[in-house]
């Protein structure tokens, strides 16, 4: 694996981290009071990090896999809430370059790629459909000229705000996975609606809504891909959404890694700093280690995409690993911060409430160890 970076991709990296801590961190608080980050969204747009892998032709960067995960990091250690939004419509956008027409691709990529929308928005959770997702009920029947679309989605990032939503419905409910297809669904079409907005316990600047459906009328023209082909769009976009969560989680266990530092030498103990205790000192070590093992991890998988290989069980490996590493920095933070953390909006309570989400959404960790083990058993039958 190659760890040196194109100067191209040096350039994302120094523009992602900039933006970082030039915009992001100064409405971080803002986010972490749950105002959802439409400022930093509408400064981001110009830099054309809403779209890191998109051809600049329509507003994006034509930047790797490897520079995105970078990027996403570096935003991740400023403002998790902004982070995790990006993340998703850089998601979406590639989904649309991927399976996507020209058509829809001038269409939808520079209104995402520029922050003319808010966010793009991925759904494919159901109240009954979450780790099993290709059970989902939403339904989409064919008629004249286009699809009729009626059911729920549940948990959906930015749902309320995007101005596109990649929705996965059934066209052919006895075809299982192979009877998905994807829809562009647009939230003036008559019949969507944004339902509960929940109420989480961290990344509060990120929105997260149930959706629903009755009778939405979507046209042909904004059918993704082929009818059929819904579910493999669901698990390409996994397959890269998943080393962007491990490298959000990365970012964040940096955050905690930058709180522990400053704990650990602000903290005095008789006339020694808490820095020079040998139980400080082991626990600071591991969660350096654990971060830059799973940032190794994080990076084979992208490099593995920008190669074109299959890469599902190494992305599922950076997520575990990498968002197991970046809860375990952010409760030793909490740990090492003592007192001061129980301020839930101090930097250590706030990225533990932040992080926890990450073993969750894009496939739980079981879920991951899951695809890990199949792959493996796969491999040596
Ligand atoms: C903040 C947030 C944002 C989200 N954003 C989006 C979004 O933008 N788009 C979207 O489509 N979804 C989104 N989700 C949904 C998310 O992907 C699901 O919550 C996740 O896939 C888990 O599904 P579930 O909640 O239905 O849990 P369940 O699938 O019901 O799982 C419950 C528990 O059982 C375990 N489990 C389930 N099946 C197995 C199994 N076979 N073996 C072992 N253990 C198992 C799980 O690991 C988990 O611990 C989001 C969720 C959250 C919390």
């Amino acid at each position: 694996m190659e760890l040196s970076l194109s100067k191209q991709e040096q350039r994302i990296v120094e523009l992602a981290e900039r933006t970082g801590t030039d915009v992001l961190a100064k409405h971080a608080a803002a986010a972490d009071h749950g105002e959802f980050p439409a400022r930093s969204i509408a400064e981001l747009g110009p830099t054309g990090l809403l779209g890191v892998k998109i051809p600049t032709e329509f507003g994006g960067l034509a930047g790797s896999n490897v520079a995105a995960v970078h990027a996403i990091r570096a935003l991740a250690r400023n403002c998790p809430s902004t982070a995790v939004t990006v993340a998703v419509t850089n998601m979406v956008a590639d989904m649309i370059l991927r399976f996507g027409n020209a058509e829809q691709h001038a269409r939808f990529l520079p209104k995402l790629c520029s922050g003319t929308w808010l966010a793009g928005s991925f759904a494919l959770s159901e109240p009954a459909a979450g780790s099993d997702a290709a059970s989902l009920r939403t339904r989409a029947e064919k008629v004249d000229g286009g699809y009729r679309l009626n059911g729920e989605k549940l948990w959906i990032t930015s749902g309320d705000v995007a101005g596109v939503i990649l929705v996965m419905a059934k066209t052919d409910p006895a075809a299982g996975a192979r009877g998905i297809s994807t829809f562009l669904v647009e939230p003036s079409m008559p019949g969507f609606s944004v339902g509960r907005h929940e109420e989480k316990m961290g990344l509060l600047g990120s929105s997260t809504v149930s959706l629903a459906f009755s009778d939405v009328f979507v046209p042909d023209a904004n059918r993704l891909g082929a009818e059929g082909i819904g579910f493999e769009v669901a698990m390409v976009a996994l397959d890269g959404g998943r080393c962007g969560i491990g490298a959000q989680a990365v970012g964040m266990g940096e955050a905690a890694l930058n709180v522990i530092a400053q704990a650990v030498e602000a903290r005095k103990k008789g006339d020694r700093t808490l820095g020079t205790d040998q139980g400080a000192q082991f626990r600071v070590a591991d969660v350096a280690t654990r971060l830059d093992a799973a940032w190794l991890l994080v990076l084979r998988a992208a490099s593995l995409r920008d190669a074109g290989k299959k890469m599902t069980k190494e992305a599922a490996m950076a997520k575990v690993f990498a968002t197991e590493a970046g809860n375990f920095a952010a409760q030793q933070a909490v740990a090492l911060s003592q007192g001061a953390a129980l301020d839930r909006h101090s930097p250590a309570a706030r990225l533990l409430r932040d992080v926890r989400v990450s073993r969750i959404y894009e496939g739980t960790s079981e879920i991951q160890r899951l695809v890990i083990a199949r792959h493996l058993a796969a491999s040596v039958s």
